[in-house]
């Protein structure tokens, strides 16, 4: 089996079909894919340490785990738990040996219209459980999400605000640079250079013209209109060499196929259109 270099899939791409860790690690390693980026879920399904022995029993690599964060609450005792939350993701991913721990904003506090209050909910969370990330040895990758996600899922939207957010935090914090959140932002090409050896992670799928569900009508890379090869010729000159991780939420198309004729799109695509050469 020829095995595909700088290719990773996300379990979100698969997952009506690969459900369990090692249906989802077993389908992307006979498709050629060793390197995958699994849930929390399948982890907290087996527990850590089960997870940890078929992680590296399979040869499979892990880039992120994904995902915690979700930082902000109504009230300080859920905000508590959404840190202890996030410190049992950190125990997770240390277990399995993951690269880093995908985090992200979190939305609004139910009833709020502080968006900046949540926003520092997200920085003081971050910086509660950064002393336990770096004892542990994971990296937390700090993904931006797309604008239209701020109220229900996602407060820090732009790459410029979550490296402002390593700066102030320091060691141990870098971001998940996803095309789907990033592709419109005019100071992309600045903010990546800016970003440099805090890139640990590049997700990559394709904005949809027109977009029919703001979560799942994920596009598969090429069909939308995002220039990814473009893209990812500013992450290597930026520094980044690791693999592009396919993470497409599609509940009307790429979900309803088989996860074998998925994988098998998302290689020939990745050829085609992903690479810094194509
Ligand atoms: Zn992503």
């Amino acid at each position: 089996m020829q095995m595909v270099e700088g290719l990773a899939i996300n379990f979100a791409t698969t997952r009506t079909h690969w459900q369990t860790l090692a249906q989802f690690v077993d389908g992307c390693l006979r498709a050629g894919i060793r390197t995958v980026g699994p849930w929390r879920e399948q982890v907290q399904a087996i527990g850590i340490a089960a997870a940890g022995r078929l992680i590296r029993d399979s040869g499979a690599r892990v880039t992120g785990l994904c995902r915690s964060g979700l930082f902000p609450a109504a009230t300080a005792e859920a905000r508590r738990a959404a840190i202890d939350d996030n410190r049992r993701a950190i125990e997770e991913a240390a277990g399995i040996g993951a690269d880093h721990l995908v985090l992200i904003g979190g939305g609004l506090p139910p009833g709020s219209r502080d968006i900046s209050g949540a926003r520092q909910m997200v920085a003081d969370g971050i910086a509660a459980v950064l002393p336990d990330a770096r004892s542990a040895g994971v990296l937390l990758a700090i993904e931006p999400l797309h604008p239209m996600t701020t109220a229900d899922r996602g407060c820090v939207n732009t790459l410029a605000e979550a490296l402002d957010l390593c700066d102030r935090l320091g060691e141990g914090v870098g971001v998940a640079v996803d095309v789907y959140h990033v592709w419109w932002d005019p100071d992309l090409s600045h903010q990546i250079a800016r970003a440099g050896r805090r890139i640990l992670a590049h997700h990559i799928n394709d904005w949809l013209v027109p977009t029919r569900d703001l979560l799942l009508d994920r596009g598969m890379m090429g069909d939308g209109v995002i220039d990814l090869a473009g893209i990812r010729r500013m992450v290597e000159a930026a520094g980044f060499f690791g693999p592009q991780e396919v993470e497409i939420f599609s509940a009307e198309n790429w979900w309803k196929r088989k996860p074998d004729e998925v994988v098998a799109t998302t290689i020939a695509r990745y050829n085609a259109c992903c690479r810094a050469s194509a």
